[in-house]
């Protein structure tokens, strides 16, 4: 209920200003057209391989290969399987089509706790058990990152959601991207806050923050381990609806690709 009348409060703002200059976030039809379109693409050829299999965890990962050379991608969603918004655009993504390079999905990385609308799943916190320079701590983890040995990413891109807002709520890292020192985290925030984030919800607006390289989590040991570019892009569900999550989330995805060349955007 109180989520409902602060929408509608919101509305309002938006009737009364509507005549005015308020800049209203067009999202970016044109970057997710580019992504959706095979394009040049055409002749790009799509493979799925399983991994775990014939174990619980078993999980599918979607790869497709531009018909021109370029970097390799990996996006992971559902490493929280209560995350619903990071399994659904990773869902999406398997449908894109990039114009140079490979791109890889795992939409259930946690497939016991996907399965079961749980963050965790049986054996725990999965985003805690990747230490650097050491064995993945459980089987799951120990078959995802087998998995991402071989495919060798350059960019790695993890999609989660946070109740609440990162440097709002206290404890909570939503509405932000945490990045690696070599990447485009900077570019990423401020162009999701052109195109996606309303004026009139200031407390949205995402932030770039530097990861730092001491934790456990799968994208930081893939920065440090296999010196990948990392991302973990969180949204809210604070006061955004879910397909106002899905679209932050969906362009954070479409952009990281461009930003990274694998999709071909006029002026990204
Ligand atoms: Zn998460």
């Amino acid at each position: 209920m109180r989520r409902r009348q602060m929408l509608i409060a919101s509305g309002t703002v938006v009737a009364a200003t509507a005549t005015g200059v308020m800049s209203q976030p067009s999202g970016d039809n044109a970057l997710l057209t580019v992504a959706r379109e095979p394009g040049s693409a055409t002749e790009s050829s799509t493979a799925t391989e399983t991994i775990l299999s014939g174990t619980v965890h078993e999980t599918t990962v979607f790869e497709r290969d531009a018909p021109r050379d370029g970097p390799t991608a990996m996006i992971f969603g559902g490493v929280h399987g209560d995350e619903r918004t990071g399994i659904e655009v990773a869902r999406d993504t398997t449908e894109w089509y990039p114009d140079a390079g490979t791109l890889v999905v795992v939409p259930e990385t946690n497939r016991i706790a996907v399965d079961e609308n749980t963050r965790e799943g049986p054996e725990g916190d999965l985003n805690r058990h990747f230490p650097a320079g050491k064995e993945p701590v459980s089987d799951l983890a120990r078959g995802i990152w087998d998995a991402v040995e071989r495919y060798d990413p350059d960019v790695v891109l993890d999609l989660h959601r946070s109740l609440g807002i990162a440097g709002v709520h206290q404890q909570y890292v939503g509405q932000a991207v945490y990045h690696s020192s070599d990447s485009y985290g900077d570019e990423l925030a401020s162009y999701l806050n052109d195109v996606a984030v309303p004026w009139y919800m200031p407390l949205h607006r995402i932030s770039a923050r530097r990861t730092h390289s001491g934790g456990p989590l799968l994208f930081q040991k893939a920065i440090r381990d296999l010196d990948a570019t990392g991302y973990l892009f969180e949204t809210t569900d604070f006061m955004l609806d879910r397909d106002t999550r899905n679209e932050h989330t969906r362009l954070a995805a479409a952009k990281t690709l461009a930003l990274h060349g694998l999709l071909e955007v006029g002026n990204n």
